[in-house]
C-alpha cells in the first residue's frame, strides 16, 4: 500500500484536523425501526411470505413479526436476481421508504442490508471508503485531538460524527443540530489559523527605531482619525523591537489617510532611513508631493523613478519610488520599507522586499499599505501570518449618490453631466473595452469616444496600454471636462475635482473594482454620483452595492455573492474554501479559535 501520509495529500488533508474534519457526506443507518410511520425510511427484519412475478414488476409480501403485520416490497424492472433472493420463507433485512396504498403498506424497490444495528459513514472521497475508515480510526483519536488544543468535549463530538450511535445526535429536523455546526466552524477557523501561524517566519530586526512622531502629528493642518492614531500605535511599537522586525498591513479604504500613516512612520524611524515604493510614477510622485508639504523641511526625501531623480537618494533620510529603487546598487542602508497600494504589485513585490530589506539574518520593518478592504474575519485569520490594522473610517464623510441606470436614463445622464461641468467640476466615464467586441453588449471606448467630443468640450482619452497615460492624467487633472477610461483609473492620481463616474457595464466588474473606481470621486467631500450603467437594471448584486459606502461592508457582501458562484471580473470565482465557516458571518468563531490558538501556545 502506498504511504498513507501520501494518500491523504491526494486528498488535500495535511494535518490531523484536516483529517478530524472529513465529516462524513452521509451516514447509512441499519437499526431496526421499532415503530412505523408512513413518508419516513425504515429497517425492518422480514421474511418472505409470498411472491408475485409479473411483467417486468415483481413483488414480494413480507410478514414482519415485530410488528405483526405484513407489508408489500414491489420491485419493477425485476431480475433472476429478485427471484433468487426472495424465495419463500426467507429472511432479510430490508430498507426503504414505507407508504399507505390501498390500505395496505409498501416500500418501493426495497434495499436488503448486509447487518442491522449499524451506522455506516460514507465519506466523499477518492479514496476507497475502507481506507479512509482506517486512516480515521488509526490516527483520528481523543488523545491526539486534545494533543491539538481541542477540549474533551469537543474531542469527543467529532469522533461521535466518524462513529455515531445514533443519527439523532447528529442531525435535527433535515439539518446538522445546530450545536454540531457550531464546533465545525470552531474547529475549521482553529485548524487554518494554526496552519497559518506554523508558516509566519519572523526575523530579527535591523534596528529599533524610536523616532519621535507628535511633533509631526501636532503640525498637520486636520486632526488625525481615531484609527489614524490607532494605527501610527501599533506601528510604533512594532518599530520598537529589535527581536522582530515588524511585518504589518495596514488596510484601509481609499481616502481613509493611509498616507499620513505612511509619514507618521517615516519620522518614528528617524535617525534611521526609510524606503517606499509605489506601483507607478504617478503615485510616488504624488506621494513625495505630500511628503515634502507635510513633513518637516529638516527631512531629506527624495524621489527614484525611472529616467527622473529629485534630491540625492544616497543621503536621503526618506527614499520615495517607483520599482527603479530596485535597480540602485548604492542604496543606503534602510531599516524601514514601505509598500503603498500593495495590491497592486504581484509579484515585482516579493522581489521588492527581500531586496530592500536585506539578505542577512536581520531585516528591516516592513508595513505594507493597502486599499482592498477585507472582511474583519479575514484580517482575523491573515493575522496569524501579518499582523494587520484595518482602518474603517474616512476623515469626512463622503457624500456619493450611487444609482442604477440605463439606456432611458441616458438623457437625464447627459444633463447632470452638463450641470456638474458647468460647475468647474470632473466626470469619469470608465467603459468595458477600448475596441469594440461581439462579447460585450456594450459600447467600446473607440465607439463612443466621437459622440462625447462631439458634444463637449475638453474630452480626454486614456487606458490601461496607452504609454501616455501619466501625461493624460496630468493634463486633465488641470484641463479636462470629461474623461473616458477603461479601469485603469483605479490606480489614479487623486482628481479632487470629479464629482461624477459612469461606470459602464458595471455588473460586469466585482465589488471592489466598483468600490474602487467610486472612490475616485468626491475625495475631498464634494457631493459627488456614482452611476452604474448597466442593461440589467434589476441587478441585485448591484442594488446592494449602491446601498453601502463602507469598503469592509462591501467586502462582506462579495462574499456573499461570490458563495453563489456569481460572475466577478468575467471568471466565475470558485465558492469560499471552507466548508462550514461563512466568512461573512462567524466573526465570533474566528476570535474564539484564534484565543484558544494563543492560549495554547503560551502552555
Ligand atoms: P488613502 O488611504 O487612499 O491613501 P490619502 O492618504 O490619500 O488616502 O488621504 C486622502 C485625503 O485625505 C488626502 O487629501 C489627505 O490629505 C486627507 N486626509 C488624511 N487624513 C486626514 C484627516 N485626519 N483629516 C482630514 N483630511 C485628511
Ligand atoms: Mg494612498
Amino acid at each position: 500500500m502506498e504511504d498513507p501520509k501520501e494518500l491523504l495529500r491526494k486528498q488535500g488533508i495535511y494535518s490531523l484536523l484536516d483529517l478530524a474534519l472529513l465529516i462524513p457526506a452521509s451516514y447509512i443507518d441499519t437499526t431496526l425501526s421499532t415503530q412505523i410511520g408512513t413518508g419516513k425510511v425504515h429497517t425492518f427484519e422480514a421474511t418472505v411470505q409470498d411472491v408475485h412475478p409479473g411483467h417486468g414488476k415483481f413483488q414480494a409480501d413480507f410478514y414482519l413479526s415485530r410488528f405483526c403485520r405484513s407489508i408489500k416490497g414491489v420491485f419493477f424492472r425485476a431480475t433472476p436476481y429478485h427471484y433468487q433472493t426472495f424465495a419463500k420463507n426467507s429472511t432479510h433485512i430490508i430498507q426503504g421508504r414505507v407508504e399507505q396504498f390501498g390500505g395496505a403498506l409498501q416500500i418501493i424497490q426495497p434495499k436488503t442490508v448486509k447487518q442491522a444495528g449499524q451506522i455506516i459513514p460514507k465519506y466523499k472521497t477518492t479514496l476507497k471508503q475502507e481506507e479512509i475508515y482506517a486512516l480515521i480510526t488509526r490516527y483520528v483519536h481523543k488523545k491526539a485531538l486534545v494533543a491539538e488544543g481541542l477540549t474533551d468535549e469537543e474531542a469527543d463530538t467529532l469522533l461521535m460524527l466518524h462513529a455515531p450511535i445514533s443519527l439523532d445526535a447528529i442531525y435535527q429536523g433535515g439539518g446538522y443540530r445546530p450545536h454540531i455546526v457550531a464546533l465545525l466552524k470552531f474547529v475549521e477557523a482553529y485548524n487554518h489559523i494554526k496552519k497559518l501561524s506554523v508558516k509566519r517566519m519572523d526575523f530579527p530586526a535591523t534596528a529599533s527605531l524610536h523616532g519621535d512622531e507628535k511633533a509631526f502629528i501636532k503640525s498637520l493642518p486636520f486632526a488625525l482619525t481615531d484609527e489614524q492614531l490607532r494605527t501610527i500605535g501599533e506601528i510604533k511599537s512594532d518599530l520598537a523591537n529589535t527581536h522582530k522586525a515588524a511585518k504589518r498591513m495596514v488596510v484601509g479604504d481609499v481616502g481613509s489617510g493611509k498616507t499620513m500613516v505612511i509619514l507618521a512612520s517615516a519620522m518614528m524611524a528617524l535617525p534611521c532611513k526609510s524606503a517606499l515604493m509605489a506601483p507607478t510614477s504617478l503615485l510616488a510622485q504624488q506621494l513625495y508631493e505630500e511628503a515634502a508639504k507635510h513633513l518637516p523641511p529638516s527631512i531629506n526625501v527624495a524621489l527614484v523613478m525611472q529616467g527622473r531623480m529629485t534630491g540625492d537618494y544616497r543621503t536621503a533620510d526618506f527614499i520615495i519610488g517607483t520599482h527603479a529603487l530596485l535597480y540602485k546598487d548604492d542604496l543606503p542602508k534602510i531599516d524601514l520599507v514601505m509598500i503603498d497600494e500593495q495590491h497592486r504589485f504581484g509579484t515585482a513585490q516579493r522581489h521588492a522586499l527581500e531586496k530592500l530589506s536585506g539578505r542577512g539574518e536581520a531585516k528591516a520593518h516592513v508595513l505594507q499599505f493597502s486599499a482592498t478592504p477585507i472582511p474583519r474575519t479575514q484580517a482575523m485569520m491573515d493575522s496569524a501570518l501579518i499582523d494587520i490594522s484595518l482602518i474603517t473610517t474616512t476623515p469626512f464623510s463622503k457624500s456619493i449618490t450611487t444609482k442604477l441606470i440605463s439606456k432611458e436614463n441616458f438623457a437625464s445622464l447627459l444633463a447632470h453631466i452638463k450641470e456638474e461641468i458647468g460647475l468647474g467640476h470632473q466626470v469619469l466615464i470608465v467603459y468595458p473595452l477600448i475596441e469594440q467586441s461581439e462579447q460585450i453588449p456594450y459600447q467600446s471606448i473607440d465607439e463612443a469616444r466621437g459622440f462625447w467630443e462631439k458634444n463637449f468640450d475638453n474630452v480626454f482619452v486614456t487606458h490601461g496600454k496607452d504609454k501616455s497615460k501619466d501625461e493624460v492624467l496630468l493634463e486633465f487633472r488641470e484641463h479636462g471636462d470629461i474623461l473616458l477610461a477603461t479601469t485603469v483609473v483605479e490606480v489614479g492620481i487623486s482628481l479632487p475635482r470629479l464629482t461624477i463616474v459612469v461606470i459602464v457595464g458595471a455588473e460586469r466588474l466585482g465589488l471592489a473594482t466598483l468600490h474602487q473606481l467610486r472612490g475616485r470621486v468626491g475625495r475631498l467631500g464634494l457631493k459627488s454620483w456614482c452611476y452604474l450603467y448597466s442593461h440589467d437594471k434589476s441587478n441585485e448584486r448591484l442594488h446592494s452595492f449602491s446601498k453601502t459606502m463602507s469598503g469592509f461592508d462591501i467586502a462582506k457582501l462579495d462574499l456573499q455573492f461570490r458563495n453563489s458562484g456569481d460572475i466577478i471580473d468575467g471568471t466565475i470565482q470558485s465558492g469560499q474554501k471552507f466548508r462550514w465557516l461563512d466568512m461573512a458571518e462567524d466573526e465570533e468563531i474566528v476570535s474564539r479559535a484564534k484565543n484558544r490558538l494563543a492560549s495554547v501556545k503560551m502552555k
